[in-house]
Protein backbone atom coordinates (compact mmCIF):
# COMPACT_ATOMS: atom_id res chain seq x y z
CA UNK A 1 0.00 0.00 0.00
CA UNK A 2 1.21 3.62 -0.45
CA UNK A 3 -0.18 6.92 0.30
CA UNK A 4 -1.17 9.29 -2.27
CA UNK A 5 -0.44 12.67 -2.19
CA UNK A 6 -3.25 14.02 -3.99
CA UNK A 7 -5.88 12.58 -2.27
CA UNK A 8 -4.37 11.28 0.72
CA UNK A 9 -6.02 7.54 0.26
CA UNK A 10 -3.73 4.38 0.82
CA UNK A 11 -3.83 2.56 -2.16
CA UNK A 12 -2.43 -0.64 -3.12
CA UNK A 13 0.48 -0.28 -5.56
CA UNK A 14 -0.93 -1.14 -9.06
CA UNK A 15 -3.55 1.90 -8.44
CA UNK A 16 -0.52 4.01 -8.38
CA UNK A 17 1.56 5.56 -11.15
CA UNK A 18 4.93 4.38 -11.27
CA UNK A 19 6.43 7.39 -12.16
CA UNK A 20 5.20 9.38 -9.42
CA UNK A 21 6.39 6.52 -6.97
CA UNK A 22 10.01 6.35 -8.37
CA UNK A 23 10.62 10.21 -8.19
CA UNK A 24 10.36 10.28 -4.34
CA UNK A 25 9.79 7.17 -2.75
CA UNK A 26 6.47 5.78 -1.36
CA UNK A 27 4.04 8.74 -1.82
CA UNK A 28 3.27 9.03 -5.38
CA UNK A 29 0.09 9.78 -7.35
CA UNK A 30 -2.63 7.00 -7.75
CA UNK A 31 -3.78 6.95 -11.25
CA UNK A 32 -6.68 9.19 -10.30
CA UNK A 33 -4.89 12.31 -9.25
CA UNK A 34 -2.62 11.69 -11.48
CA UNK A 35 -5.56 11.87 -14.61
CA UNK A 36 -6.81 14.99 -12.66
CA UNK A 37 -3.13 16.17 -12.72
CA UNK A 38 -3.04 15.46 -16.55
CA UNK A 39 -6.53 17.86 -17.45
CA UNK A 40 -5.18 20.37 -14.90
CA UNK A 41 -1.66 20.56 -16.70
CA UNK A 42 -3.68 20.74 -20.16
CA UNK A 43 -5.55 23.58 -19.21
CA UNK A 44 -3.14 25.43 -17.80
CA UNK A 45 -1.02 24.99 -21.28
CA UNK A 46 -4.22 24.80 -23.31
CA UNK A 47 -2.89 27.87 -25.31
CA UNK A 48 0.17 26.52 -25.63
CA UNK A 49 -0.80 23.28 -27.02
CA UNK A 50 -3.47 24.92 -29.29
CA UNK A 51 -0.18 27.17 -30.77
CA UNK A 52 1.63 23.77 -31.17
CA UNK A 53 -1.74 21.95 -32.75
CA UNK A 54 -1.87 25.16 -35.42
CA UNK A 55 1.76 24.81 -36.34
CA UNK A 56 1.33 21.49 -36.98
CA UNK A 57 -2.04 21.47 -39.01
CA UNK A 58 0.11 23.94 -40.79
CA UNK A 59 2.56 21.47 -42.00
CA UNK A 60 0.40 19.11 -42.70
CA UNK A 61 -2.13 21.43 -44.86
CA UNK A 62 0.97 23.00 -46.89
CA UNK A 63 1.94 19.22 -47.40
CA UNK A 64 -1.47 18.49 -48.88
CA UNK A 65 -1.84 21.08 -50.26
CA UNK A 66 -1.28 19.48 -53.56
CA UNK A 67 -3.73 17.09 -53.40
CA UNK A 68 -6.36 19.78 -52.70
CA UNK A 69 -5.33 21.92 -55.26
CA UNK A 70 -6.55 20.09 -58.12
CA UNK A 71 -10.73 19.84 -57.09
CA UNK A 72 -10.16 23.79 -55.58
CA UNK A 73 -8.45 24.72 -58.79
CA UNK A 74 -11.31 23.16 -61.26
CA UNK A 75 -14.10 25.16 -58.90
CA UNK A 76 -12.43 28.00 -58.73
CA UNK A 77 -12.40 28.29 -62.41
CA UNK A 78 -15.62 27.33 -62.88
CA UNK A 79 -17.21 30.01 -60.38
CA UNK A 80 -15.45 32.59 -62.48
CA UNK A 81 -16.49 31.15 -65.95
CA UNK A 82 -20.55 31.74 -64.55
CA UNK A 83 -18.90 35.36 -63.63
ZN1 LIG B 1 -5.05 10.06 -5.35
Amino acid sequence: MAVCRGCGADKPHEEMVELTLAQDGSRGLCKLCQGAYNRAWRKKHAQHLLELGRGYRQSVLSTTKDLNLGTNGHGRRRHAAVR
